[in-house]
């Protein structure tokens, strides 16, 4: 077993009332062009996601604008972007990550998640996310810097432990990330 918190169902739902406050403050903050927004959610078929909980993951919170017909899509601390594994999962996993090839490789082999996916997670970890508006905001309040080489362990580093409370302080601080502009690269990098 990769981490108890895969497995912890209070954990999971937590996380669903997070996204659920989410959802209602972007539902109060209504449409830009002033309209009323109407939940039109997204399915998803997630994975990473004990079956006890597994209805309350099956869809990604999303409003379309009674107007103007404009989606608003929530922030989120299940969903990370439109991976199929929830966002504990790619970070925890991520986190096993190393430069070894042959790590890699038996982690993959141990936790069920293809080698590709691994390494997908591995590069977008250290390639892209430095590079998202998130990060660029908010790097520079780590001091000493977090390392980016060593993401995401480094920046769960920061938070503290790998229990829940952490995890759920790091998951909210990512889940700008689930919405653009945040989840966007800056221009000329
Ligand atoms: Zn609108």
């Amino acid at each position: 077993m990769c981490h108890a918190l895969l497995q912890d169902i209070k954990f999971f739902q937590l996380l669903v009332r997070i996204d659920e406050e989410f959802a209602q403050q972007t539902r109060a903050g209504g449409c830009a062009c002033g309209g009323a927004l109407h939940q039109a959610n997204y399915p998803r078929k997630p994975r990473g996601c004990p079956s006890e909980v597994r209805a309350d993951f099956e869809q990604r919170l999303s409003f379309c604008c009674s107007e103007c017909r404009k989606r608003t899509t929530c922030m989120s601390v299940r969903f990370l972007g439109r991976r199929v594994y929830l966002g504990l999962a790619v970070v925890l996993m991520s986190a096993r990550l190393t430069q070894s090839s042959a790590i890699t490789t038996r982690l993959s082999q141990s936790l069920g998640v293809s080698l590709r996916t691994l390494q997908r997670w591995r590069q977008w970890w250290q390639l892209q996310f430095p590079l998202t508006g998130l990060w660029q905001a908010m790097c520079a309040r780590f001091m000493p810097p977090v390392q980016t080489q060593f993401l995401p362990s480094s920046l769960m580093q920061r938070f503290g432990e790998r229990n829940a409370q952490p995890m759920t302080r790091l998951l909210v601080f990512l889940s700008p990330i689930t919405i653009t502009p945040f989840s966007t690269q800056r221009a000329g990098r």
